[in-house]
């Protein structure tokens, strides 16, 4: 793998880009490397600027579930750029992406656009806050939730009563609004919702984790969250930037039977361009101005280019699309694991349609600890492999591979014989 031009393009990032990237996982600091500069992507493959061909499974980060450059997508934003970027004025465009939203979103009746999963998580902070007249926020640790200030806050190890700033530059204020509680402790939970739960304006949970690793929810646990935010007056979002329209056409809520009070969305609602929505029933929705007094707002809120790649992309998810991507979802997590057997290398697989991760570790991952305890020399040791192989994965144990409609039988089997080799290399 020659890496000349992508090197020479780093030592110029770094000089006026910080770190040489625009976000911070880009960089490939947790496997020890040096990042790609990618030229062009077609389908699953990535071409990068030294003419290497890779078949992808970070697919920007999970927008792309209909793969790189699809035609209807192409087209659509090549339409719609024709008849002009944005005008700041309301399009039909915006009004059918939002009739999507609402037929497909269990929870969802009103929808409002932003450009960003960040966004979007801020928008619903805010309306939680607006609702209950309370300040505190209630989210699990190993959950990201875009870097909204307060949202960085993160114990670390179960429930903090006194949130830590996990970033400088959060404010105090910010942090201690910001209470942390572990995934899946059912107990942890409790205790804090009897003493506490009355203070919160809303527990936020991505319903299905994918941001530690895909680390699924315990039987009965988004029931649990469901009841005591019931029972407390706090909002319960679910952040589903991932999870939505990916594992299902309504997302996680769909698949687990629990509808949140507010849905954060993003990532392939886009379609791989700048956009992302909160959502939830009319009551709730219609404190945002003008139709209420709650501020939120955006020049390129619900943009004319994003809005055609997301009518796009939703086009192209039909229960069809979902069974194939979940065959294909399958077909992958079964080479995988034969592979890592045959190699006699301890892996725990969690998986979704659309989603899985691969943690080196010998025991069942069920929190953000569990993900942490998983052996990152193992995996940067398997991601080099693969790399040099030609399969593009995420550059980090704690991140979800995205395999899309646009990966073929070939490309899966071609994937499984390349993790074979690399769990060999592991193993060695
Ligand atoms: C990516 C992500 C976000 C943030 O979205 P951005 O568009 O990157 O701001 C929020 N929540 C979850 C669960 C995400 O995966």
């Amino acid at each position: 793998m020659r890496t000349l031009r992508s090197e020479e393009l780093f030592e110029r990032a770094q000089k006026v880009i910080p770190g040489g990237v625009n976000s911070p996982v880009r960089a490939m600091r947790a496997v020890g490397r040096d990042p790609l500069f990618i030229d062009s992507a077609s389908g699953a493959e990535l071409v990068d600027v030294d003419g290497n061909r890779f078949i992808d499974y970070v697919c920007s980060w999970g927008p792309l579930i209909a793969g790189h450059a699809h035609p209807d997508v192409v087209e659509a934003v090549t339409a719609a750029a024709a008849r002009g970027t944005s005008y700041g004025a309301p399009t039909q465009a915006e009004v059918e992406l939002a009739e999507q939203v609402v037929s497909r979103v269990p929870s969802a009746e009103m929808v409002r656009l932003v450009n960003s999963g960040t966004e979007a998580t801020m928008t619903a902070l805010r309306l939680a806050r607006a609702a209950t007249g309370r300040d505190r926020v209630l989210k699990f640790s190993g959950a990201y939730h875009g870097h909204v200030d307060g949202l960085l806050a993160d114990a670390g190890s179960g429930l903090a009563t006194q949130g830590i700033p996990a970033s400088p530059g959060v404010t105090r204020g910010q942090a201690a609004d910001t209470l942390v509680c572990a995934w899946n402790d059912r107990d942890g939970f409790t205790k804090f919702m009897d003493a506490s739960g009355d203070e919160l304006a809303a527990v936020i949970a991505e319903p299905l984790p994918a941001n530690m690793g895909i680390v699924p929810p315990a039987v009965g646990f988004l029931e649990l969250l469901r009841e005591r935010c019931e029972d407390c007056g706090a909002l319960l979002i679910f952040d589903e930037v991932i999870s939505g329209f990916r594992v299902s056409s309504g997302g996680m809520q769909t698949l687990a039977g629990v509808k949140p009070d507010l849905t954060v969305l993003g990532k392939v609602l886009g379609g791989g361009l700048p956009l992302a929505a909160v959502a939830g029933p009319a009551a709730s929705m219609e404190r945002l101005a003008p139709a209420g007094e709650t501020y939120q707002a955006g020049t390129l809120s619900g943009n004319p280019l994003a809005t055609a790649a997301g009518l796009a992309t939703l086009g192209l998810l039909t229960q069809d699309a979902y069974a194939g991507l979940e065959a294909t979802t399958t077909k992958l997590v079964t080479g995988l694991k034969e592979a890592a057997d045959d190699a006699g290398v301890p892996i725990r697989l969690a998986s979704e349609c659309g989603l899985l991760t691969v943690f080196f570790s010998d025991d069942a991952v069920e929190s953000y600890e569990g993900a942490r305890a998983s052996d990152g020399d193992a995996f940067a040791c398997f991601h080099g492999s693969m790399l040099e192989q030609g399969i593009y994965l995420p550059p980090s144990q704690f991140e979800a591979w995205f395999p899309s409609l646009a990966h073929d039988e070939e490309q899966i089997e071609r994937t499984i014989a390349a993790a074979a080799r690399a769990f060999e290399a592991v193993a060695a």
